[in-house]
């Protein structure tokens, strides 16, 4: 099946026609960093507006890339959230009409679910169940994906996320926005000699926390006494430090699982997949990473995601809500307030 992907959850537009044997004939992409950067972070109201002027020609544009019109198409798969509640809403209105003028069915996609499915886009030998840690901008989690639509959560963080706590260390540090990518660059300049906590480490609870390690930045930039690099270094190798105990402890809980797989944007870190392949082979797991530009948000893990679901029969009706929260695993409990 051909499947047409959209994605607007945050402040990347992207677009992307995807094969059922794992083609990717197209993948446009428009990022907003120029319109954030002044701000230090995204603003809903610029993403919503900048989704909106971009995505119809980035779908045609997308069309074009792989020589197909919309008749072709089997499917449209749009991100349904969780995310930004605006651009939500412009990409699965956009996909809603594609879908009802063409006369196709609609795919709603959980973001996370394209996270979480990537990998078994670039890895065809994936098979079900693994073992995911899913590391971006808004989430931190443990969870074992026992197959499309089957996913039971082991972890998650009870503050910030694995890719907050990288914004927000380089927006104290200066380094800038978007914060992940100028982290992992000064870190590769510094020294990991700053003296910082790993929280919950060694914890008999499965969860992750990030807020503690942030303030220890601000504390060790605020003192005067260290280089910035040497902190982006030191901050890099706690959060590893956290993510490998995290995923250590829930190896215990994870039986069955076929390989270790890593997805979202922080999986783009060098020094995570490093990390994370070597426990992986520790414990004879295979190791499953996707390349760099499939763990940063993009419209191929959405096609993809999409065509996997449409594969099970799974369509939506085209009256179908946006929902800026939604878990992947609704049966998880609420962990101490912290969202999903
Ligand atoms: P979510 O998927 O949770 O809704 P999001 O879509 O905004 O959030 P992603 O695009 O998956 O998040 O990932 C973006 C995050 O990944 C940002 O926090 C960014 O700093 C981080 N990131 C990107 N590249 C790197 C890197 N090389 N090292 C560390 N973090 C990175
Ligand atoms: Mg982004
Ligand atoms: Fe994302």
């Amino acid at each position: 099946a051909l499947i047409l992907g959209l994605e607007s959850s945050c402040d990347e537009t992207a677009a992307s026609l995807v094969t059922s044997d794992r083609r990717v004939l197209a993948h446009r992409l428009a990022g907003q960093e120029a319109a954030h950067r002044p701000f230090g972070g995204v603003v809903p109201e610029i993403a919503a507006r900048a989704h909106v002027e971009v995505l119809a020609p980035l779908v045609e544009a997308a069309l074009a890339d792989a020589g197909v019109t919309l008749d072709q198409v089997d499917a449209i798969a749009a991100t349904a959230g969780p995310g930004l509640i605006g651009g939500v809403m412009v990409g699965l209105v956009t996909g809603k009409a594609l879908a009802h003028a063409a006369g196709k069915p609609l795919i709603a996609v959980n973001h996370l679910e394209g996270h979480a499915l990537s990998p078994r886009l670039s890895d065809p030998d994936l098979a079900f169940p693994y073992l995911l840690l899913l590391v971006s901008g808004g989430h931190c989690q443990l969870l074992l994906v026992e197959g499309v639509a089957r996913y039971r959560r082991l972890a998650t963080t009870i503050d910030d996320a694995a890719g907050e706590a990288f914004d927000k260390t380089a927006k104290v540090l200066g380094l800038g926005f978007p914060g992940g990518p100028a982290v992992e660059a000064a870190a590769a300049r510094g020294r990991p000699i700053v003296p910082l906590p790993r929280p919950m480490k060694g914890s008999a609870e499965p969860h992750f926390s990030f807020a503690g390690l942030k303030s220890a930045v601000v504390r060790a930039h605020d003192a005067k006494t260290w280089e910035v690099d040497d902190i982006a270094a030191s901050f890099q190798a706690a959060v590893v430090d956290c993510l490998l105990d995290r995923t250590i402890r829930a190896l215990d809980h994870a039986g069955g699982a076929t390989a270790l797989v890593v997805a979202g944007g922080v999986a783009a870190n060098t020094a995570v997949r490093t990390a994370l392949s070597g426990l992986a082979s520790d414990h004879g797991l295979r190791f499953v990473a996707p390349p760099l530009w499939l763990c940063t948000d993009n419209a191929a893990m959405i096609g993809w995601a999409g065509a996997e679901r449409f594969a099970a029969g799974l369509t939506d009706p085209l009256d179908i809500a946006p929902r800026p929260r939604w878990p992947l695993d609704p049966g998880a409990e609420a962990v101490r307030g912290a969202g999903v």
